[in-house]
């Protein structure tokens, strides 16, 4: 026979959605998480039920999801406490059955509004709820009580829940989503080593862990699979027994053939929370699919997913990989950013949507070619600046030693600036040579100094000079004759003297 418990409103969930697996006639009135109303009709948007329990939270704002990042762009965040402006107590709120999912199985939790009403059914106060939680075997609704609100909720007491529906069938259709993926990968020998999502109204992809990446050929063949079961519109049910009662869940209780049965898939993550305790186990089956032992809200029929995208793999790997994916409608959101984003792509470069990436070929060839002859450029012009260097006064008087002042913006950098030391040290003859090279330009309150020798010794005692000329001014080190160093300020007569005074010291000594 079939079980049942007390009938919900009806929706267009199939009557034979929960199926239950024991004689639930002796369950108590408040609904133990496994048994709520949102996971015996995940359609179900609202439901009328009475306080059970109601007290102030311990905790000023409702925790963040587990086991998520919540400072990413796009997901909800969670202001830090304390420095949020007055927004009311938060109290924790039981109730005999619950449309608000809590947290679990990887589904975030659900929220929103709770309506008192009064003894002839009118709304006497509605309340925000932010989040619900699973303690133990009971969900806990946080409800938000605004400033100079005083709360009317007593046990016994009715109330109407409303689910903010938006955000459950976002995560609802990502949830079910992942279990009809699961399936396909496992027929590949691709286990789901975990999963996750980010909370609505984020465009974040959610995704599946696999032992390696996928090529895009199976990328696209798993996505035609999932997308061909959701056309069909294979039924989702869930069968639900008496936690310890069912061995592995996979054999049928009462022992009839459950119509579409397949082997019970490995089981995602941990699997059933160590303090869930007493319950019941709920497998969720997907039509000739799937069977998997989960607590999540789950659509009904796989027609209601719509779509699902496997995002293409741009990278390959043959270790723990995450495949991203969207499906429901999400994934209209997020192929409707996708396709904003390349009209905006196509203005940048003016191109035509269709010919963005023939153009970004021919853009990327032309960047690294400009590379190639910026860099053979930058060699050529060393060159000349060392040649013009040791023209300047006769190459005798150089004595092996330079000095190069620069004040042009394109070549204002360190790599540059050690491209000529380098070339003139490698090529120069006789005496240890030394190079100092200055490069200063208009509106740039920096200058940036590089002194070079074949000499360590040398290069290092110079370096020291200027830095006791300059004072707190320069910042810098280096080491195996090449010492970089940044000064502050602006480089005026004075530090041209200093620099030309070692230089000219340096050369006399080598005359003597
Ligand atoms: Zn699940």
């Amino acid at each position: 026979m079939a079980y049942d418990l007390d009938p919900l409103p009806r929706t267009a969930t199939p009557s034979d959605y929960t199926r239950f697996k024991f004689d639930p006639a002796n369950v108590g009135d408040k609904r133990i998480v496994g048994l709520l109303a949102c996971q015996r009709d995940p359609l179900l948007r609202s439901l009328k039920t009475r306080v059970h329990a109601v007290k102030e939270a311990s905790i000023k704002t409702a925790p963040p999801p587990k086991g998520k990042g919540n400072k990413k762009k796009g997901g909800d965040e969670i202001p830090k406490e304390g420095k949020m402006e007055d927004k009311g107590k938060l109290y924790e709120v039981e109730l005999l059955d619950t449309v608000i999912f809590p947290e679990g199985g990887g589904q975030p939790s659900d929220t929103g509004r709770m309506n008192v009403l009064d003894p002839i059914g009118g709304v006497k106060q509605s309340f925000v709820i932010e989040s619900c939680l699973r303690r133990k075997l009971d969900s806990v609704h946080l409800v938000r009580i605004p400033p100079g609100t005083e709360v009317d909720l007593k046990e016994g007491d009715e109330v109407e829940l409303v689910v903010d529906w938006d955000r459950r069938m976002d995560h609802m259709t990502i949830h079910t989503s992942q279990h009809l993926l699961s399936a396909v990968l496992d027929t590949m020998n691709l286990p789901t080593l975990s999963w996750s999502m980010h909370a609505h109204p984020s465009l974040e992809a959610p995704y599946v862990e696999l032992p390696r990446s996928l090529t895009a050929a199976e990328a696209e063949e798993v996505e035609r699979r999932c997308n061909d079961l959701i056309v069909e519109g294979n039924r989702v049910w869930v069968d639900v027994s008496i936690q310890g009662e069912d061995g592995d869940g996979s054999s049928d209780v009462d022992g009839q053939v459950v119509e579409g049965e397949v082997e019970e898939r490995v089981k995602v993550g941990k699997g059933i929370p160590e303090d869930y305790d007493g319950g019941v186990i709920r497998h969720i089956n997907i039509e000739r699919t799937d069977r998997n032992a989960c607590c999540g809200t789950q659509v009904p029929s796989l027609s209601l997913i719509q779509l699902m995208h496997i995002i293409p793999p741009t990278t390959s790997s043959s270790s723990a990989t995450k495949l991203y994916f969207v499906a429901g409608p999400r994934a209209v959101r997020y192929l409707q950013n996708a396709s904003r984003q390349l009209s905006s792509v196509a203005k940048i470069i003016g191109a035509g949507r269709a010919d963005v990436v023939d153009r970004l070929e021919v853009l990327e060839k032309n960047r690294k070619d400009s590379f190639e002859a910026v860099k053979n450029l930058k060699t050529e012009i060393s060159k000349s600046l060392i040649e013009n260097a040791l023209a300047e006064g006769g190459k005798e008087e150089n004595k092996g030693v330079i000095y190069i002042n620069r004040d042009n913006p394109s070549t204002h950098d360190f790599e540059f600036l050690g491209v000529v030391s380098t070339s003139y040290i490698t090529q120069t003859e006789g005496e240890e040579p030394l190079i100092i090279l200055l490069s200063g330009v208009k509106d740039n309150n920096q200058s940036l100094l590089l002194v070079h020798s074949s000499n360590d010794g040398l290069a290092k005692d110079i370096n020291e000079q200027i830095k006791k000329g300059l004072g707190s001014r320069i910042k810098g080190g280096g080491a195996r004759g090449r010492y970089m160093s940044k000064v502050e300020g602006r480089w005026g007569k004075d530090e041209v003297r200093l620099i030309e005074g070692i230089v000219h010291e340096l050369r006399k000594r080598r005359l003597a």
